[in-house]
């Protein structure tokens, strides 16, 4: 079969994940009682859905397909995806449309700030696509996101979640500079899948930049999650733990892993409550402010009551601090 797949083509009508139609399908397990959703349909959801679509804007709750869409959206928490709905990679787990992407919106800025003004956002998370095809990487557009969300709602804190900007120098700093409270950024998984997993990401190059934020702002909370049930080792999650550490991250999140469809990576073990516990237990021994470990963790769920704790976390181990010394 050929796909041809040009910006002319209406997003609804493509082929999601072109460079995956030739793949073999994978098994899809059975999930086990714990990772049951109910179906989102609460007037809180239909609300954040009306100003989600009266505003044009995407989500990542809709394009990722996310468990927690009925939770998150009936308390009018839902995460901005920017630049577009179109991806310049083609991770294996990743639900979001593969392709050239369309040339960026210039009013963005403005609806995704008169947005999260109507939705009376305390907090707001700010993710993108990955725009390999930007000279920048789209961190220019970031900036204008955070500028536009600072000048209609002051109090608003604004966390956002980005992609590596491999080979975008000066991408990052110009991020870092607009001063967002929460600079996330995911490794995913465990650096020996990355290959299979997140073949057009280097595992060192998101840990560096992670620690990169902290040495320009060491003020501004950094945060990186992880999937599991990839096929990762526990010994190789507890690396992970440590190497997020060495690069100063407050806040770890992980969560199972989820297929979207059976041209995705499969899914190798169901991780159980206990398990996530566990890490959660040993995660927090290793010197992370905040710890979030659950089956249906994601990113951006909680994210606004998670920030919270961060900074009241923050304060309590400087004052013990200053009460030793
Ligand atoms: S967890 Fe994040 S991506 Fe999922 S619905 Fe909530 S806000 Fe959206």
């Amino acid at each position: 079969m050929v796909t041809i797949l040009d910006a002319t083509t209406p997003v609804a009508k493509r082929v999601r994940h072109p460079e995956k139609q030739n793949r073999p399908d994978t098994e899809v397990k059975r999930k086990p009682e714990w990772i049951r959703v109910k179906a989102p349909t609460s007037k809180g959801y239909q609300e954040t859905r009306s100003i989600v679509k009266e505003h044009n804007l995407v989500t990542v709750c809709e394009e990722a397909g996310c468990p927690n869409i009925g939770e998150c959206w009936d308390k009018k928490h839902a995460t901005f995806m920017i630049m577009g709905e179109i991806c310049t990679r083609a991770c294996a787990f990743c639900n979001v449309i593969t392709g050239k992407p369309n040339a960026l919106d210039m009013n963005e800025p403005e609806n995704v700030a008169k947005a999260v003004r109507e939705m009376g956002l305390m907090h707001v998370v700010i993710t993108s696509v990955d725009r390999d095809d930007l000279d920048d990487g789209g961190a220019e557009h970031f900036e204008k996101v955070i500028w536009a969300i600072r000048a209609a709602s002051p109090e608003t804190t604004i966390e956002i979640l980005t992609p590596d900007f491999l080979r975008k120098p000066g991408a990052l700093e110009r991020v870092v500079a607009a001063k967002p409270d929460v600079f996330n950024h995911n490794l995913e998984t465990v650096p020996g899948n990355y290959l299979t997993v997140r073949p057009g990401a280097r595992y060192f190059h998101s840990l560096r930049l992670l620690q990169r934020v902290k040495e320009l702002d060491p003020t501004m909370f950094t945060k990186s999650g992880i999937m599991v049930g990839l096929g990762e080792e526990r010994n190789e999650v507890l690396q992970l733990m440590d190497d997020l550490r060495s690069a100063d991250v407050d806040f770890m999140t992980i969560g199972q892993y989820l297929q979207p469809t059976r041209k995705h990576h499969e899914v190798m073990s169901y991780i159980t409550p206990e398990e996530f516990r566990s890490y959660e237990k040993i995660a927090y021994t290793k010197g992370f402010l905040m710890v979030s470990s659950s089956p249906l963790t994601r990113s951006s769920h909680h994210a606004g009551d998670d920030f919270a704790r961060l900074k009241a976390n923050r304060d309590a181990r400087m004052a013990a601090a200053d009460t030793h010394n």
